[in-house]
């Protein structure tokens, strides 16, 4: 089926967004249909056409359409889809070693990964990782470690938080629907707090921390906490960016009050914000750094990465899991950090931000209903919201992404009352088509005037 000479089949002078059916396409239309059979109703997708190819920032559907796609598998191919290296490291590992499990016989690809963790986290201290296989199992695993570290049980998160979608993390999340909605029980001993929200609270960076963590201190006491666990910005919630001074105020609570600091970098962190880790923009050192999406380039691979002495309270035998740190997951993995440091691509994301935020402006200026225009690197979104009343606008978000998928640009939305969109294009994305997508946005707009 592919040609393993070459790293991607899409054809080489594949540049741009190209539609030769309707959206979605007859193959993709018999393809949801065989899939209503036998995929579960709980697991929606946001566009039904059904990918056969990728590579950059262009997504190929069986029907030969391509999308030039501004979410990257919601910031994981942040490098790029089917990038060369990944994909030429991941293929060479797979004939080497697939798989033998860590906590059984170790292999370095693990170590190596852990090594780079250490090096590119925030803080010049010893540092410790343990390599999982999904965000959530991550956020689980920093709940688990800052627990056996504190001895204690309580865990702090922040309003319009999302850590995903196991037991612990539903009990975590702002939203209750779809993502906890009738599947509860939940755990207990999770303590939600109001986060800062400029466009919404107005309050300083100092203000909205005394919130926070006088609430905290209200309704459970930091002597009970053993965690906070904050996205430094939010991802689900809407590319939240808090004020000025909020999160390092809340760090400085933590620590003076033993409580560990974990930042959920989950979606932020991987260069997507023009720094390895978003916690860098607000001068944050967090005790424990979660990671995944944009890892390995694609493949599933997440890690909690932090202060050796609270990594090493889990006891032998604590942490791991048959596939944690898969070896071709990690093998990826050191293929996407090489090519971050090797090509200078943190400057890549402040390089997106310098075409896509000037056009994201420009449209609000003329547009009273992007409320504001905020991210930073290639993690930008705008809110939306009717000028008159201050009311969220989830039905424009809707129309703008439908109709971008219709002209071959592929948005996301995000945000507590979905009047978000964001945008999270791979690193890859080239200015062209920047302004292409921009385009497109735009005239979505003026369509749904
Ligand atoms: C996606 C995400 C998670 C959950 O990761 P999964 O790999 O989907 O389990 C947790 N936290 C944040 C901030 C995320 O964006």
């Amino acid at each position: 089926m592919t040609d393993t000479a070459t790293p991607t089949t899409l054809a080489a002078d594949a540049v741009g967004r190209r539609l030769v059916t309707a959206v979605p396409g007859p193959r993709s239309v018999e393809l949801q249909q065989r899939r209503a059979a036998v995929v579960s109703a709980g697991v929606s997708s946001a566009l039904p056409v059904y990918i056969a190819k990728a590579h950059g920032a262009l997504l190929e559907d069986v029907d030969g359409n391509r999308f030039l796609d501004l979410g990257a598998g919601i910031g994981v191919t942040t490098i790029g889809h089917t990038d060369d290296d990944v994909v030429a490291a991941a293929r060479a590992q797979l004939g080497d070693v697939t798989h033998t499990l860590f906590t059984i016989t170790p292999y370095e690809e693990y170590v190596r990964v852990a090594e780079l963790l250490a090096a590119h986290t925030p803080g010049d201290f010893a540092k410790k990782t343990v390599l999982v296989n999904s965000g959530a199992e991550a956020v689980e695993n920093g709940v688990k470690i800052a627990r056996k570290a504190t001895g204690r049980r309580g865990i702090a998160v922040l309003d319009h938080a999302y850590h995903g979608r196991t037991n612990l993390t539903m009990a975590m999340n702002f939203k209750a629907m779809p993502y906890g909605a009738g599947f509860g029980p939940f755990a207990g001993d999770v303590y939600r707090a109001p986060n800062s929200y400029p466009l919404l609270d107005g309050l300083s960076g100092e203000a909205a921390a005394a919130r926070t963590i006088g609430y905290l201190e209200k309704t459970v006491g930091a002597a009970d906490l053993a965690c906070l666990v904050v996205e430094p910005i939010q991802g689900e919630g809407g590319f939240v960016v808090p004020a000025e001074g909020y999160l390092p105020a809340l760090q400085e609570w933590c620590t003076a009050n033993g409580v560990v600091f974990i930042a959920d970098e989950i979606q932020s962190g991987m260069a997507r914000t023009g720094r390895w880790f978003a916690s860098e923009h607000f001068g944050l050192v967090p005790d424990l750094v979660l990671s995944a999406k944009g890892i390995a380039g694609g493949l599933p691979l997440a890690g909690v990465t932090g202060r050796a002495e609270i990594m090493d309270a889990a006891q032998p035998g604590g942490l791991g899991g048959t596939f944690g740190g898969n070896p071709v997951a990690c093998a990826a993995a050191i293929a996407v950090f090489e090519r971050i440091e090797r090509d200078g691509l943190l400057g890549e994301a402040d390089r997106i931000q310098s075409v896509l935020e000037p056009g994201l402006r420009a449209l609000a200026a003329r547009d009273p209903r992007v409320a504001e225009v905020r991210g930073r690197g290639a993690m930008l979104a705008i809110e939306l919201r009717d000028p008159a009343t201050g009311e969220p606008l989830p039905a424009l978000v809707s129309a703008v992404v439908a109709h971008a998928a219709q002209q071959g640009v592929l948005l996301l939305s995000a945000g507590t009352s979905g009047n978000v969109l964001r945008f999270l294009p791979s690193l890859a994305i080239t200015d062209a088509q920047l302004v292409d997508a921009l385009g497109v946005l735009g005239e979505a707009f003026t369509a749904n005037a």
